[in-house]
């Protein structure tokens, strides 16, 4: 079917994913195509959210993206500040070594892991002691083609309970503040995934795997932008061109004949709007209940994008004055240390062009653990009292009395990937392929939650749908 000229292409969702969509069509889709954006809030960029505290700046949700893409090259993140003209601006943490709080005291993090899965089990020992003659070659490969398995299981059975617990559960729980025994490997871990499916080895895969995608020395593993994230997310909505549309929360998503009808806005004063195609970039919830208008043409697509499930955390951040902190980047907490907090950064020490010179120094704790949120149902000063007690019991010493914080809820906001969740997704989209045409699901629901990902994710769904009208991307 011929799609009228100019092509008008409605992305629901204004967080990185929706914005690198809306670039990505800028560049690619014919002169003239136009180009709005719904973002059912008063503010673009999602989680990714720059505030201010004590008079600087800091981040209320994500804080830093990857440099490198884990199949090797620069992320898709560093291209995109690259296309906005902020690759200059992009800066590193100028202390990288972080910490495990265990058995009450801190201790490095060990080197040559990924994500805490060990290369060398002589680095861990003295954090997480392996289990005995684990790890023995079977014969076989970790991972059956086209399996899955969660993190948990998998380490567990090679390398025992304590590699888990004390080393790759906190830092997965520092990313998704989720179990490593529920989250899936293929998603979470896909380099260890794909070593896995020829490795005999846990260990052998791991190395593999850096192997396979072998960093510089000395090459710095995340970024951010002096100034902080929101500059990506500003600079993103520029370039793109669009029509923005904020305080417009998409209720509906309606097939015609020619395309799509959205239903923006409150109940009581509905806007319908027309669209040629449709990139659906909003979490798994919304994306599920605008699914379930199309139910007819994609029977059963709704229901398993709603399924995913979703972790709830807070960041609780402190401006201290002179604290007496350690030269680390932060710490990550197992969860058998019981504590609320599960990971803290050391701002104004990570990130050297924070530095202040009143000598306040920004400490940000993330609390909150998947199945837990009831631990956050009280108020921001409990929260605030907590943070600043554990902290000090943590470092082991008292802490002042914070001048100032600031306290970020992120309800419903980590996805919970489950082993056979990329399986779901891919089923999703193939139904989605001979059903409704023209429709793309995009952003940390589907493809990974990590900034890069997401922006990957945005534009691959624009090039998809510059395809689905008949244009072929550049
Ligand atoms: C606390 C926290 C810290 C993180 N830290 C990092 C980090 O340091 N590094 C990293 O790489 N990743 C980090 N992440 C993950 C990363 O930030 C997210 O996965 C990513 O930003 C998600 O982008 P998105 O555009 O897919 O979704 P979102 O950011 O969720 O954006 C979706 C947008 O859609 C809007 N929306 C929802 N429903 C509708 C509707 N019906 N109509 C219109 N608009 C709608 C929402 O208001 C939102 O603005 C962090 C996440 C959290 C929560």
């Amino acid at each position: 079917m011929t799609v009228r000229q100019p092509w008008r292409v409605a992305i629901v969702g204004g967080g990185i994913t929706g914005l690198a969509a809306a670039v990505r069509l800028r560049d690619r889709a014919p002169a003239g195509t136009e180009v709005t954006v719904y973002e059912q809030s008063g503010a673009l960029g999602g989680k990714l959210r720059t505030g201010e505290l004590a008079g600087g700046p800091v981040e209320f949700g994500a804080e830093s993206f990857l440099m490198r893409d884990p199949a090797g090259g620069e992320s898709a993140a560093v291209t995109l500040a690259r296309r906005l003209g902020l690759a200059d601006e992009i800066v590193h943490p100028t202390v990288g070594q972080a910490a495990l709080a265990v058995d009450g005291g801190l201790r490095p993090v060990p080197g040559g892991t990924l994500v805490g899965v060990p290369g060398d089990l002589e680095k861990v020992a003295a954090v997480a002691e392996p289990a005995t003659d684990a790890d023995r070659d079977g014969g076989r490969p970790l991972l059956e083609p086209g399996a899955d398995a969660s993190v948990g299981a998998l380490v567990r059975a090679r390398l025992g309970d304590a590699v888990v617990d004390r080393l790759v559960d906190p830092m997965l729980g520092g990313v998704y503040a989720g179990r490593a025994d529920d989250l899936s490997l293929v998603t979470t871990m896909p380099a260890l995934a794909r070593a896995a499916r020829v490795e005999h080895t846990l260990v052998g895969a791991v190395r593999a795997a850096q192997a396979a995608a072998p960093r510089a020395p000395g090459a710095p593993v995340f970024g951010t932008l002096a100034g902080g994230l929101s500059r990506l997310v500003t600079a993103a909505a520029e370039a793109a061109g669009a029509t923005i549309r904020r305080d417009a929360a998409v209720r509906e998503l309606t097939p015609t004949p020619t395309g799509w009808r959205l239903t923006v806005g409150p109940t009581r004063d509905p806007e319908l709007v027309e669209a040629d195609a449709v990139i659906l970039a909003v979490p798994a919830r919304p994306a599920a209940r605008l699914l379930a208008g199309v139910g007819d043409l994609a029977p059963g697509v709704a229901a398993t994008v709603g399924e995913l499930d979703y972790a709830s955390v807070a960041l609780v951040t402190l401006a201290l004055p002179e604290p007496a902190l350690p030269a680390l980047s932060g710490f990550l907490v197992p969860a058998t240390e019981g504590l609320l907090i599960k990971a803290s950064t050391f701002f104004t020490t990570k990130w050297g062009h924070l530095a202040r010179p009143d000598g306040l120094a920004l400490v940000r704790a993330s609390v909150g653990r998947y199945g837990e949120e009831a631990s956050l149902q009280v108020g921001d000063d409990d929260l605030v009292a907590t943070v600043h007690r554990e902290l000090s019991t943590v470092l082991g010493t008292a802490l002042p009395a914070p001048v100032a914080s600031h306290v970020q809820r992120w309800g419903g906001a980590l996805p919970q990937y489950t082993p056979g969740h990329l399986d779901r997704v891919a089923a999703v989209r193939a139904a989605l392929r001979v059903g409704p045409p023209r429709l793309a699901l995009a952003g940390a629901a589907y493809d990974g939650v990590g900034i890069p990902v997401c922006v990957r994710s945005g534009e691959t769904a624009a090039e998809e749908i510059i395809e689905a009208l008949g244009g072929s991307a550049a």
